[in-house]
């Protein structure tokens, strides 16, 4: 019973921010103690390891704290409890709801909310309100088996307030109001430190990421921010290295995986580009070289994400299934089919439909001069229609094999006043730079990031050296 109070405030107290609560060694006092809200239980067992602490001498064997969670996704995952005081209320009068008591019903494999809900001793008519408001219900339609939902219940037994973790950053809460109940996600308040990896590639750019501790999420980031001067289809060599400086999230003081990257270096073929992350004025963040020049072009080189050259640009080829000569008036990018395909610039939607051996098609006029055409889609994006305005990087279809296609793969076109170009050799003109009324404000901000990549870049080189 000691050791059991003992071990989950050890927990508590070597990450000051985090509370969890060990059920299986918290034993009667534990129970009692989680029927009450957080703030409480800290207290309590506050006063418990005084109590512990002193009796502690008596004891011959070592005590072992438990070991903590590794991050806070493992910690939800493992069914701990999850501390609802860092979620940041929305106003004083939900900070108060969600001090009050709330009763606990674990979710079991197979369980549905009718379930907890006739565990919790409540009524089928307020599980029926509660599933009416579209913010909760498609929420608690999936509830994961392990986690706990929890209820207030007023005089009357019937449910005054639910709350159920989303995940390890939000939290659905929900109340009643009247006869029906409104919803709301309350988020918790995240930090960040900046973490620094490098690595230099051996056979891919994803084992070379991964074995340097990233996640997958940066490495594409990473390949997003140098897409525009460097052809990750074709140009990656053994040898290309990489350095980055990125956000760790923390949530409660344990990580809750990469935010941003901040800045990195990429040397690719003997030659080395370098980015930094600068939020503007009015408050976009985008990627630019050391001196202020957008890392973006106005065009994506490649719109869609790591695929293979199948068929160059080539007016004099022998098409594969028609075997005469026909210009191959785009690159074939082979992918697997349902990959997404980006908008490679911001332009509207001119054409979106079947068109002969193109199959379905997409065509997208960038200002006065640019076009692009996308052949052979599975299917379109969501919203694609004809006049629509899309963005740079937005999806705006997926790879298939329709049309006049041996295998999926994304046909893409890139015109210039008509007249087809080599999408792979095209020049593309550059995307807006730093502001010159900026400019001060530019380097004031990413001086730091800058200096912090170049310490950990020349120590890498060193190491390698
Ligand atoms: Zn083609």
């Amino acid at each position: 019973m000691l050791l059991g109070i003992f071990r989950s405030v050890s927990a508590s107290m070597s990450q000051a921010s985090y509370t969890v609560k060990h059920s299986r060694d918290a034993g009667p006092i534990g129970r009692i103690l989680a029927r009450f809200g957080a703030r409480h239980y800290i207290a309590i067992t506050g006063i418990s390891l005084i109590a512990a602490a002193l009796l502690l001498p008596e004891r011959d064997e070592p005590l072992q704290a438990a070991p903590l969670p590794a991050t806070i996704e493992q910690a939800l995952n493992e069914h701990e409890r999850i501390d609802f005081d860092l979620l940041l209320p929305p106003s004083e009068h939900v900070a108060e709801v969600m001090a009050m008591p709330w009763q606990q019903v674990k979710i079991s494999n197979g369980d549905s909310m009718a379930v907890a809900f006739k565990r919790a001793g409540l009524s089928a008519q307020d599980l029926h309100a509660v599933m009416q408001n579209d913010i909760a219900a498609p929420v608690l339609r999936k509830v994961m088996p392990g986690r706990h939902v929890e209820f207030q219940t007023d005089e009357e037994g019937r449910l005054s307030a639910l709350r159920y973790p989303i995940d390890s950053l939000s939290t659905l809460f929900v109340e009643r109001e009247g006869d029906s109940f409104r919803a709301q996600t309350l988020e918790k308040a995240v930090a960040t430190r900046p973490q620094f990896a490098s690595a230099t590639i051996e056979s891919s750019l994803f084992a070379a990421g991964q074995s340097a501790g990233l996640n997958d999420s940066v490495i594409m980031e990473l390949a997003g921010i140098f897409g525009y001067d460097i052809d990750f289809a074709l140009d990656l060599r053994v040898g290309d290295r990489f350095s980055v400086v990125y956000e760790e999230r923390l949530v409660e003081g344990l990580p809750a995986g990469p935010g941003n990257i901040l800045a990195a270096e990429f040397t690719n073929l003997g030659k080395t580009f370098r980015a930094v992350r600068y939020v503007d004025a009015n408050g976009k963040a985008s990627y630019y070289t050391p001196d202020g020049h957008s890392m973006r072009k106005a065009f994506l080189r490649m719109p869609v994400p790591f695929a293979r050259v199948s068929s160059n640009f080539n007016l004099s080829r022998k098409h594969p299934i028609l075997n005469r000569i026909r210009a191959h008036k785009g690159v074939d990018y082979a992918a697997p089919a349902g990959t997404p395909i980006y908008a490679s610039g911001d332009g509207k939607i001119s054409f979106v439909g079947t068109k002969g051996g193109y199959g379905r098609m997409v065509a997208i006029q960038h200002g006065g001069n640019f076009t692009t055409h996308y052949a052979h889609l599975s299917r379109y994006g969501k919203g694609i229609s004809t006049g629509k305005r899309v963005s740079q990087g937005q999806v705006i279809g997926y790879v298939g094999s329709s049309g006049l296609a041996t295998a999926p793969h994304l046909h893409y076109e890139f015109l210039v006043n008509g007249v087809h170009r080599n999408p792979r050799t095209v020049p593309l003109p550059q995307a807006e730079p730093v502001p010159a009324a900026e400019k001060d404000r530019f380097i004031a901000a990413t001086a730091p990031v800058l200096a912090t990549l170049d310490a950990h870049s020349r120590i890498m080189v060193a190491d390698n050296q």
